[in-house]
């Protein structure tokens, strides 16, 4: 049996908060943890507009979620409190959906375990390898064995408002709407997978795609969304799909100014993108009938995950603990908070 929370009664939403630890560089430069998390769903920002003592901190900001997680936390852990409740859902004709948002480099990719290389199995292990497991072990329980499922894995980029598969040398693909409002992403590689090892090399090729041919690997990879989903169909017909979304660093850079004009393009993008998506998660927790889901190609292609009654979504809102990082920091919380 899978262990883990239930979701609350009839919300479908959980949002929690992961704080990674000090790294290196940070500590080398004396950067200060201003981040605390004194109980597991508080988190306290103590904002200090001067590099003041410890002590003396100008303004602590406090904020609720489900659940916080502080930077001991594995990645076990925080899949037990947000994907993993969710997994059976997609087994009963539901369609879950899990997202990583935050500031490049606090932790989003480490969480889903994009990193994950078959060579180095456990250190990488992320929320696709324990979503992959999961699924498996569902698959071959008496209650589910009948329906004759089959596990299918898709993964693609969204960039700069367009779908790349990462399955297939990054194709670009062109996103449709039937009348009946149905979208579909045309000729998105769909690959069949009969075991957890099939998905995890899917993962890892996908991967491997996403960051090929970029001279800075996460240079690219934070100015992009990365969806992977598994999809479970009955008889050739969508049964439950989880979609597990990597995405773009949510950082306004402060560069702006001198940055170049793909740049502030590239950003304008993920903004209207992460907007929508705040939006879209609002309206599914409020049962509003309107959805705006066509504001950007992210909430589009995820259309599916907003609309259906049997839906449900987690969000792991990664934070940096540096001082350095407040201001972003402060806008991850701020939008996490919108969100729940
Ligand atoms: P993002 O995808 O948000 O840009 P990454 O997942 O690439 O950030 O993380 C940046 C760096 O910090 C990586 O080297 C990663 O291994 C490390 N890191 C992130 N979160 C943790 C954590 N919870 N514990 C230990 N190291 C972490
Ligand atoms: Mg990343």
């Amino acid at each position: 049996r899978l262990s883990g929370p239930e979701p609350r009664d009839g919300r479908r939403i959980c949002v929690c908060v992961r704080k990674r630890p000090l790294n290196r560089q940070e500590a080398t430069r004396e950067d200060l943890d201003i981040v605390t998390i004194p109980s597991d769903n508080v988190v306290m920002v103590h904002e200090s507009k001067q590099k003041v003592d410890l002590t003396r901190y100008l303004e602590n900001q406090t904020f609720c979620f489900d659940r916080a997680f502080n930077d001991t936390a594995s990645n076990e852990l925080v899949y037990q409190f947000t994907a993993q409740p969710l997994v059976e859902s997609i087994f009963r004709h539901g369609m879950a959906t899990c997202f990583a948002y935050g500031q490049t480099g606090s932790g989003k990719t480490h969480t889903m375990g994009g990193g994950f290389s078959a060579r180095d199995q456990e250190c990488s292990k992320g929320i696709y390898a324990m979503v992959a497991q999961d699924v498996f072990l569902l698959l071959k329980t008496s209650a589910y064995e009948k329906l004759d499922l089959k596990v299918y894995g898709t993964f693609f980029e969204i960039y700069g408002g367009k779908v790349y598969d990462l399955l297939n040398w990054k194709k670009k693909l062109q996103v449709l709407e039937d009348g009946n409002q149905q979208i579909q992403v045309v000729g998105l590689q769909e690959q069949e997978v009969w075991c957890v090892e099939d998905m995890l090399n899917l993962v890892e090729l996908g991967n491997s795609c996403r960051t090929s041919g970029q001279t800075s690997v996460n240079a690219h990879s934070s100015r992009s969304h990365a969806v992977f989903q598994v999809i479970l169909k009955s008889r050739g017909k969508l049964h439950g799909k989880f979609s597990l979304v990597d995405l773009a660093g949510n950082e306004r850079g402060a560069d702006t100014a001198k940055a170049n004009r793909k740049r502030q393009l590239e950003g304008a993008e993920i903004n209207k993108s992460l907007l929508a998506l705040k939006e879209c998660i609002r309206a599914l927790g409020q049962n509003k009938s309107h959805t705006p889901f066509r504001a950007s190609k992210l909430t589009q292609v995820l259309r599916d995950s907003f609309i259906g009654q049997n839906s449900s979504t987690c969000m792991i809102a990664t934070i940096s603990p540096g001082m350095a990082s407040c201001e972003n920091t402060l806008n991850t919380l701020r939008y996490a908070n919108r969100v729940k």
